[in-house]
């Protein structure tokens, strides 16, 4: 998919120079690698609009990493070299077909601008502050990696929910918790500033999954012994909305800071 984007680009571009004299080309770079590209709202998501909309044959043009959720919140979505997987409430992870649908979803084209070694992070606040500390701004988003063993990751997924759909802090109150010990795998997530809130996950969102790709979900806590944590400076932002649905009509206006707080970690 980026390949075929990127000669589609390229052909582009030779084009505009043969016919404009002095053009200069874009870097492929801001085109696609640097946008962390975003289906709906956080918020919008909280008060269970959860009718998946995209295709995932659709959001796989906008990146080859990243995370995400399912029509009607079916489980928790992992994008990760470019394959996606959907861990279902079970704690399995599924392939995901492109005819499938996301209500609320953030994926870019992945590549480290920067990696952060961190050491003996006893938990999930523990590893954040380590990272913290290392990140080049607090103004910025950021896809973040992390590949390893892992002392500890505890996950949870979402089964299916039914119309009329519950918030979502309702609707995790019925969540799977899945415990690893010593597991080899792949952290996914974002970090997202905090002029974001409301539209993203203010701070970090991470989902997991083991090498062997079978099994993950959305990370309530870790540990981390030693790691060095992949950072992909991302200043673009794309979002795609809504034009069916629930969306139009959800109120959009209300703080939702201190349920989000209660459900993500
Ligand atoms: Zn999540």
């Amino acid at each position: 998919m980026n390949e075929k984007y990127t000669i589609i680009v390229g052909l582009l571009c030779l084009a505009a120079l043969a016919l404009l004299p002095g053009a200069v080309c874009a870097d492929d770079d801001l085109l696609d690698d640097d946008v962390l590209f975003q289906v709906s709202t956080i918020d919008a998501l909280m008060q269970g609009v959860f009718d998946g909309f995209y295709s995932f044959h659709d959001l796989q043009a906008h990146g080859d990493f990243g995370i995400g959720t399912f029509d009607s919140l079916d489980g928790e979505m992992i994008a990760v070299d470019g394959d996606y997987y959907q861990v279902k409430a079970d704690g399995v992870a599924y392939p995901v077909q492109g005819n499938m649908t996301t209500p609320f979803s953030t994926v870019t084209y992945f590549k480290a601008d920067q990696t952060i070694a961190v050491q003996n992070a006893s938990n999930y606040t523990m590893l954040s502050r380590q990272i913290d500390q290392k990140l080049p701004s607090k103004n910025m988003f950021y896809a973040i990696r992390i590949d390893g063993t892992f002392p500890y990751v505890k996950t949870r997924s979402v089964p299916a929910q039914k119309k009329p759909y519950p918030r979502l802090a309702d609707a995790t109150k019925n969540q799977s918790v899945f415990e690893f010990s010593n597991v080899t795998g792949t952290v996914v997530g974002v970090w997202a500033s905090e002029f974001s809130k409301g539209l993203n996950v203010a701070g970090y969102h991470l989902h997991f999954i083991t090498a062997d790709r079978k099994a993950g979900g959305h990370i309530l806590d870790l540990k981390v012994d030693r790691a060095d944590v992949k950072v992909d400076v991302t200043p673009g932002f794309a979002m795609q909305l809504p034009t069916t649905g629930d969306f139009y009509n959800v109120d959009l206006s209300q703080d939702l800071q201190s349920e989000l707080k209660k459900i993500e970690n």
